[in-house]
């Protein structure tokens, strides 16, 4: 286990949390002001130092770039924004214009994949067509390399991790907990959502052996709950995880 970490939030909001994967945007800020100077992209990870953290953004919700955009600037800090094509432009979700605000700031633009589907269920085919289909729109519409990919749902087989890589991408982002070293290509993420308190956040900020040991046995615990229910997983997390 390294010594890096990397969190994923999803939309964040001014007002009350809707959904379990909403963020506070004072939480967000809060989160922020502790580890600004050390939040770096994929392509400063190498350089960086033992505490660089990645924040990341999964989805590409229009709040990226109106809320969380002007706190990363303001606090010199950087972010990987993982966008879905075939959202960009649905109510609630960023434009293109947005997306190439959020490069032209410095922000690290990566694929969420095309469509979002759960990778655990697609065919090799289907796998590589999300992974490359995705990967070259990014490119085209933004004019840059698409390094970096987050995998939706966090949940995936062994052949997703191998297609990913050879799709051309250089990190895959998953929903593991846990940290990692600056040689590492396959990223764990600490996910932050609407159930946590500044406290919480702190625990995965600054892991102490408890709250690594607890991420070790909640790892073990949603793995069987997915290998179980699949995709009625997402509605029923809310009770089985705080
Ligand atoms: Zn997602």
């Amino acid at each position: 286990m390294g010594t890096k970490n990397s969190v994923v939030l999803h939309r964040l909001t001014n007002l009350k949390t809707r959904l379990f994967e909403d963020v506070h945007v004072d939480h967000f800020r809060y989160l922020v002001e502790r580890i600004a100077s050390n939040a770096v992209t994929t392509s400063e990870l190498e350089n960086s130092s033992d505490k660089a953290w990645v924040i990341t953004f999964d989805d590409g919700f229009e709040s990226d770039y109106s809320i969380a955009l002007p706190i990363l600037l303001k606090h010199n800090a950087r972010a990987v924004f993982f966008i879905v094509p075939s959202f960009i432009g649905k109510p609630e979700y960023m434009t293109w214009d947005q997306v190439k605000n959020l490069h032209a700031n410095g922000m690290e633009i990566g694929s969420h994949s095309f469509t979002h589907p759960n990778f655990a269920k697609l065919t090799i085919d289907q796998k590589i067509h999300e992974l490359a289909v995705s990967k070259t729109t990014i490119e085209n519409m933004l004019n840059i390399k698409v390094k970096s990919f987050a995998i939706p749902f966090g949940m995936y087989d062994e052949e997703t991790i191998k297609c990913v890589f050879q799709a051309g991408y250089e990190f895959c982002f998953t929903s593991q907990h846990g940290q990692f070293n600056y040689n590492d290509r396959i990223i764990p993420r600490n996910s932050v959502n609407s159930k946590m308190d500044m406290d919480a956040i702190n625990d995965i900020l600054f892991p102490s052996t408890r709250v690594r040991v607890k991420w070790v046995v909640e790892d073990l615990v949603k793995k069987q709950i997915k290998a179980v229910f699949g995709k009625r997983y997402a509605s029923i997390r809310k009770i089985f995880m705080k």
